[in-house]
């Protein structure tokens, strides 16, 4: 799952003690561990070697230049969704030509951008979006790939705001849609249309979405190759499940089992575009407890974290586990679980400074005894953690760690005050 591990009842990042970073860098700090996102990435190759596809890791979740260079040098290629992104791959070494671009709203700043960049493929989101693709191509003597996102119509079983592969949804055009877009645009000059994209929510954590969505867009796929049109390319997404308890999400061998028997031998290059998958197991976010108080019957355990640094309990009531980095005997942990039963817990509810309500980290947790100054950790933070971060409430953001074996070095130093109004007028 990942390298971070209870060692004489306290926790360590592969071989540094979470409580040394802390103490150094001061809370809250993302630690980010090297190892799990190497193994992530290479579990996910080694699964799917049958199909050779073309990975390429999703930038949004985990963006951090460092860690872009770090699946760079991986060899992996890029999912992005905006200029700033791209700008991000290239600065941090990643391969245009492994780079597809996905997006409803790419402006033409940004188009002609990744147009002079070569990158591989646009996903494209609309017909007027293909229509001004074509019309930017066409003003360019570099050679255009694309493939037409199409929603399925599955559902993921995903939280509502994470879904976004069902008719209703604003991404993607639907499959009746689909065939006239490739009647109209799909022997373009100036582009090459030739590729299905799917992407239909996450996290995903069952196979039958995935297969579900594939048998449709390879009847999809057979129609095109009837009336004439080359297909050469199905991108399936991103999407993959992680642990936010374990054991939770299916392993990269399960999904590769579930997908490679049916795009064997049709002529398809395999594309993914995982992001949680290989980022969210790979960092946590450390914070310390400044105050504990009682409200009612309610223990709350105030800490410095906020939903400024992690906005996914705020914002889809993600789970994510939280023990203290360093523990009193019989509160070492291996399992992460949503029912935890040690005795000596105590229900509280985290959270963090901002005024806001929603602003929790956990409700109605068990926990060990929590008293001013203890480090807490928050697991599978990695993925839509500080890339979601703002300065909310005039909160300077949390710095980044990396670490790798014995070692740790500043990736994104703290932001300071001066940082709040420096580009401020
Ligand atoms: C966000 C996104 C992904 C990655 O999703 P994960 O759940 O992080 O794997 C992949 N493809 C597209 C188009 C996305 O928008």
């Amino acid at each position: 799952m990942d390298y971070f591990k209870y060692k004489d009842n306290q926790l360590f990042c592969e071989n540094v003690p979470v409580a040394q970073i802390a103490q150094q860098i001061g809370t809250p700090v993302y630690i980010y561990s090297t190892a799990t996102f190497q193994s992530h990435y290479k579990k996910l190759v080694e699964a799917f070697a049958e199909l050779e596809p073309l990975i390429c890791y999703s930038v949004k979740g985990c963006s951090n230049i460092n860690i872009c260079r770090l699946l760079a040098e991986l060899g992996s290629g890029f999912d992005i969704v905006s200029g700033g992104e791209l700008y991000r791959v290239l600065q941090a070494g990643g391969q245009a030509d492994k780079v597809v671009y996905a997006g409803v709203g790419k402006t033409d700043e940004e188009i002609r951008q990744a147009i002079e960049a070569g990158i591989a493929c646009f996903n494209i989101e609309s017909e007027s979006e293909l229509e001004n693709l074509i019309l930017l191509a066409s003003q360019s003597d570099r050679r255009v790939q694309a493939a037409l996102r199409v929603n399925p119509d599955v559902d993921p079983k995903t939280h509502r705001y994470t879904t976004t592969g069902k008719k209703e949804s604003k991404f993607g055009v639907n499959l009746e849609r689909a065939l006239k877009v490739f009647e109209e645009f799909g022997h373009d000059d100036h582009i090459k249309l030739n590729g299905i994209h799917l992407h239909i929510g996450s996290p995903v954590n069952t196979v039958e979405p995935y297969i579900q969505a594939i048998k449709k867009a390879l009847v999809f796929i057979d129609e095109l190759r009837d009336k004439g049109f080359t297909i050469e390319t199905l991108n399936v997404g991103g999407g993959f499940g992680a642990d936010y308890t374990t054991g939770e999400a299916p392993i990269a061998a399960d999904y590769a089992a579930a997908i490679i028997p049916l795009l064997r031998d049709k002529g398809l290059r395999l594309i993914l575009e995982p992001g949680r998958s290989i980022s969210g197991n790979a960092g946590i976010l450390v914070t310390k407890v400044l105050y504990m108080k009682q409200g009612g019957d309610k223990t709350f355990a105030i800490v410095d974290g906020a939903m400024n640094d992690l906005i996914r309990p705020a914002l889809y009531e993600a789970f994510h586990f939280i023990w203290p980095v360093q523990v009193a005997d019989g509160f070492a942990v291996e399992n992460r679980s949503n029912t935890i039963e040690i005795p000596g817990t105590q229900k509280m509810d985290v959270v963090g400074p901002v005024c806001e309500t929603s602003d929790f980290l956990a409700q109605d947790r068990l926990l060990p005894p929590l008293q001013r100054g203890d480090l807490l950790s928050i697991f599978t933070a990695g993925a839509y953690g500080f890339a979601m971060s703002s300065q909310y409430n005039s909160r300077p953001r949390a710095a980044e760690i990396l670490v790798e074996g014995d070692s740790f070095r500043v990736i994104r130093r703290r932001e300071c005050y001066e940082d709040l109004i420096s580009i401020e007028k």
